[in-house]
């Protein structure tokens, strides 16, 4: 994926891994052919106009409107505990897909996965470049942003959506269903879940003092994953695009 601004006039040159990995990896010359997507998913068409030594320069054709869908409806912001591993590619890449507008990451009291100061900036550039790359798959026109708070407290106090939704899995008298019933779409939704140990008593009042109204998903417990891709559904089911 590329930064728009690496386009100017009608030329983008690369340096770097972007250069490495044309040049280098795909062994791609002057004259080749190829396909940048940056940051907002947009698609431009070029021919490898220079190749030197550590820099490649692309003449840019017209940028290939691709039919985009439009994302219509409830915009949701998935606020989502670190969870092991892979599973968070797979919540960013399957969240793009449901139409997620953004994710906001943070460090779960229970999360077992950590992210250490200096590993922060390439794990966002990394996990924004799973979400542009499953948005432009999936022909969006916007690409969601992916953020990151340290804890609950600081994820919970940086919302204004107009609906937020605590996926609890304490909850015992609240359905998701009950709380949707004969509710007006929303312009914004935020949902919260946590991670594989579940939410710490202290995140859930610090979820419920900021106005998240805490839904079971049944009795069932719900992989963090799962519960993630389920919620997006269903809130494109009742208030989106399907
Ligand atoms: N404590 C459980 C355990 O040890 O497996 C798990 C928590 S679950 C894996 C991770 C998150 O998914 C929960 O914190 C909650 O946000 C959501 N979740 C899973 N099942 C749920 C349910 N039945 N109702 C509401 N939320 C659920």
């Amino acid at each position: 994926m590329i930064s728009s601004r690496n386009i100017r006039d009608g030329y983008a040159s690369f340096n770097g891994d972007i250069f490495n990995h044309m040049v280098r990896v795909l062994r791609l010359g002057t004259g080749d052919g190829v396909t940048l997507v940056d940051e907002t998913g947009r698609e431009h068409e070029g021919i490898i106009d220079q190749v030197s030594r550590e820099w490649v320069a692309v003449r840019i054709e017209a940028p290939r409107q691709v039919p985009t869908t439009g994302d219509h409806g409830v915009r949701i912001t998935i606020c989502q505990a670190l969870p092991k591993g892979e599973k968070v590619d797979m919540i960013l890449q399957k969240g793009t897909e449901l139409g997620v507008h953004d994710f906001c990451l943070f460090g779960g009291r229970r999360s077992v996965a950590r992210v250490r100061g200096d590993q922060l900036a390439a794990k966002l550039e990394r996990w924004q470049r799973i979400a542009a790359e499953a948005a432009r798959q999936c022909n969006r026109c916007s690409v969601p942003a992916v953020s990151w708070s340290p804890s609950a407290a600081e994820a919970a106090g940086s919302t204004s959506q107009e609906l937020r939704l605590l996926l609890w899995e304490g909850e015992r008298k609240q359905s998701l269903k009950s709380a949707l019933a004969d509710r007006e779409c929303p312009a914004s939704a935020i949902v919260a879940i946590g991670p594989e140990g579940g939410f710490d008593p202290l995140e859930v009042q610090e979820f419920l003092k900021q106005g998240y109204l805490p839904v079971s998903l049944g009795n069932r417990i719900l992989r963090t994953e799962t519960a993630t891709i389920a919620i997006s559904a269903i809130l494109q089911y009742v208030w989106g695009m399907m």
